[in-house]
Parts: structure tokens; C-alpha cells; sequence
């Protein structure tokens, strides 16, 4: 821990950013400087309960006492040797991968958009080393998010992501996630790759339905199009299974992960199907830091911590997150939906949800806004039930605040 004479304040933080970071980011007024399991706390010592874990990201919560041990041993021993050398990590976590995915071979990267960004290179050598290099074009989802690369950014929806950055990949149609007949129009014998986020996140926490789910298995089974399930945001047991798509009886040959993989360590992968695998040869696509002994370690631990009883707490704790926000919405009528599953739950609102965000941090709770209306919250997988509670609680206060101001 820092030492309080020497911490910087809010006001020098942001100063010092002003100057010296590039202003991509819009951010809260708090700097976090240490964290405690599902607490966080800022530059002023003041505690907050974080139902966000860095939008998906910190699954074991802040500080975990053994993900801290883990990653001081490992560096302590080797963290980088680069993708031109074995070490012994890779090859188990992408074994321990296979067994949650049924997908048998990882790539490993450092993010979510180079998960995706594998993936629709995978799918576009798989058809190139198949004789069929003009089966290029992708189809994706309206309110879908698949990253800021040019292209994961070419398979995401806003236009206000795109606009600025267009011309982006050519030949990826959008359309509507609940409408089958509109997907089964638009894929074709010249479509490489469906891509879905199977629950989406960025675009209000929305899931696929069981219609759409076979309107996709139809559409692969009619075309031989590849199927690509986003699971960054919703993947890795999040919303109490594995991974989303088998929720939903997809059977995809390219799942892209990230967030919770690595409890914070920046560790992303694409998992590949033998038959995708088998088209991609060496040098197709690479980067330096990929699956490094760091990032693998990290991966290693949050997967042993989710196979050995984190998945069934996160099933517990889940179902009853799910029944206080709807009792929750049932007693707070700006409150017009609540979707997800799991520990990935979206409250949409009548209203812009920055006020209710920014009244949550100023009750010490640390959620967040997207699709403009919807109330995110992600919370660590390590949280408790009287912890979700809580953290409804605070939500309770924070919309009463809003409401009650704009009544
Ligand atoms: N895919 C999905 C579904 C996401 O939610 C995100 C990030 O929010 C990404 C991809 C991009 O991940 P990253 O921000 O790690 O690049």
C-alpha cells in the first residue's frame, strides 16, 4: 500500500492525465487506488462496493489473496519468453479451455478485441484454404460490440464507434437480434462467419432468444457459414454456465474470451474448432505477448478457482442478484426491464442512466451505464448474496435520488 504522504490526490491525478494521456476516455471523478475482495477504495480512503470488477474483468474480485501469490511466484520465476519457445502454461490452460468449450485448440492474445479479431481471421483462412477465397463477407447483430480494432470494430454496431474510422471491413451486414427471418435472409453461400454475442453486454444486456439460437443453427447448417460466439463479456461462467452459447444449444467453431480470463492480467483467446484449426498454418497470425507465463498463470488460477465451486457460486448468488432487482424494478417504476443471468444483469430505465450512475458513486457503488438507458452491473464472481444485496440496496438509493430529483 502506498503511503498517505506520498498518494496523490483526485485533483493531481487528473491534473497530471491532462497533460500526458490521450483523452479517450470520459472517466468517473474517483481514483481508485486499492481494492479489498469486492471493495474498492479511492485516493481519499473512502470504500465503495464495486458491482462492475472493471467492466467484467477482476472475476476473483480485488487484491485475491491466492491470484496475488500466484502471479508473485510466476514473477518471481518467468513471466515472458515470447511465442518463439515452449513453456508449460499454454497447453493447459488451452486444455482446461477445451474441457468448459468443447472447443479443442486456443489462440492466446491479450484482449477481448484481439479474441475477435483472431476469430475473423481464422474464419477467412478456413475458407481461403478451403479453394472458396471469395467467401468473405460477415453477418452480425444490431446493438452488437465486438471491440475498437478495425476489425472487431467492423463487425460492431454503433455508428458512433464506426463513423470516425470508416472505410472499415468491407462486406458485414447487420440485422436485428430478434428477428430470424432477416438473418436467414442475409446468410448466404458468400458469408464466412455468423458473429453473435450470445448474450449481448454493450448493447443492454440482452440475450439471444431460442428462436433467433435456431434461426443461427439453420442459417450455419443451410450455408456452411462459421459460427463466432463473442464471449468476452458473457463467457467463463459469468452467467452461470460455461459459456453462453451452450445456454442457448449453439455449437460455434470460434468463441473469442477475455475479461474475467485473466482476474485483471490482460489475457484474451480465440478457441478454434479441429476443422478451423486445421486450415490455419504457422505464421498465419501471431503476437509477442501472447499467452506469456504471466498472463497463463493468471488464466490457470481464475480457472481452477471456477471449475472448483466458483461456477456454483456464481449459479447461487446469481439467482438471488435476480430476484432483488426484480423485486427491485417491482417497487421502482423508472425501472422499465430487467434482463440477464447470472452475475451479467441490465436494468433498462425511462431515462438516460448517467444520473443513476453518477448518484451510485456518490453512494459509495460502482456500477455502470450503457446503451444509454440500461444500468449495468457486472459484478466479481466471488460476491456474496449479502454483498448483492447490498449493492441492491445502494442502487435502491441511488435511483430514489434521480427519480425523486426529476419527479
Ligand atoms: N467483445 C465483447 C462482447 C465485449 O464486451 C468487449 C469489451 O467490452 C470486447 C469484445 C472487446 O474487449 P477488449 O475491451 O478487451 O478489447
Amino acid at each position: 500500500m502506498m503511503p498517505t504522504a506520498t498518494r496523490p490526490t483526485l485533483d493531481d491525478v487528473r491534473a497530471l492525465e491532462a497533460r500526458h494521456v490521450v483523452p479517450t476516455y470520459k472517466r468517473q471523478p474517483v481514483a481508485f487506488v486499492r481494492g479489498e475482495g469486492v471493495y474498492l477504495v479511492d485516493a481519499d480512503g473512502r470504500r465503495y462496493l464495486d458491482l462492475l470488477s472493471g467492466i467484467g474483468v477482476a472475476s476473483l474480485g480485488h487484491a485475491h489473496p491466492g491470484l496475488a501469490r500466484a502471479l508473485a511466484d510466476q514473477a518471481a520465476t518467468l513471466v515472458h519468453t515470447s511465442n518463439l519457445y515452449y513453456h508449460p502454461l499454454q497447453g493447459q490452460v488451452g486444455a482446461r479451455l477445451a474441457a468448459l468449450s468443447g472447443l479443442p485448440r486456443a489462440f492466446f492474445c491479450n484482449s477481448g478485441t484481439e479474441a475477435v479479431e483472431a476469430c475473423l481471421k481464422f474464419a477467412r483462412r478456413y475458407w481461403h484454404s478451403n479453394g472458396e477465397s471469395a467467401r468473405t463477407r460477415f453477418v452480425a447483430l444490431a446493438h452488437g460490440f465486438s471491440g475498437r480494432t478495425m476489425g472487431a470494430l467492423s463487425v460492431t454496431w454503433d455508428d458512433h464507434y464506426r463513423a470516425p474510422f470508416q472505410p472499415l471491413v468491407p462486406g458485414v451486414i447487420f440485422v436485428p437480434p430478434y428477428d430470424p427471418a432477416a438473418l436467414a435472409a442475409a446468410v448466404d453461400d458468400s458469408t464466412a462467419a455468423i458473429v453473435v454475442e450470445p448474450l449481448q453486454g454493450e448493447g443492454g444486456v440482452r440475450p439471444l432468444d431460442a428462436a433467433f439460437a435456431a434461426a443461427i443453427r439453420d442459417a450455419c447448417a443451410r450455408t456452411g457459414a462459421l459460427l463466432v460466439a463473442d464471449e468476452v463479456q458473457c463467457g467463463l461462467g459469468r452467467t452461470g454456465v460455461p459459456f453462453f452459447f451452450q445456454a442457448l444449444g449453439l455449437a460455434p467453431d470460434l468463441v473469442s474470451v477475455g475479461k474475467a480470463l485473466g482476474g485483471g492480467m490482460p489475457v484474451g483467446a480465440a478457441l478454434v474448432s479441429e476443422r478451423v484449426a486445421g486450415a490455419i498454418r504457422a505464421g498465419d497470425h501471431g503476437t509477442t505477448y501472447g499467452g506469456n507465463l504471466l498472463a497463463c498463470r493468471a488464466a490457470l488460477y481464475f480457472l481452477d478457482e471456477l471449475t472448483g465451486g466458483l461456477l456454483d457460486h456464481v449459479v447461487r448468488v446469481g439467482k438471488a442478484l435476480g430476484s432483488d432487482l426484480a423485486a427491485l424494478a417491482a417497487r421502482q417504476p423508472a425501472v422499465t426491464a430487467v434482463r440477464g443471468r447470472g452475475l451479467m444483469w441490465g436494468l433498462e430505465l425511462d431515462r438516460d442512466a448517467a444520473g443513476v450512475v453518477d448518484a451510485a458513486l456518490a453512494r459509495g457503488l460502482v456500477i455502470n451505464r450503457t446503451a444509454e438507458r440500461v444500468v449495468r452491473l457486472l459484478p466479481p464472481f466471488v460476491i456474496s448474496e449479502q454483498e448483492a444485496a447490498e449493492g441492491v440496496a445502494r442502487l435502491d438509493l441511488a435511483l430514489g435520488d434521480v427519480v425523486g430529483a426529476t419527479a
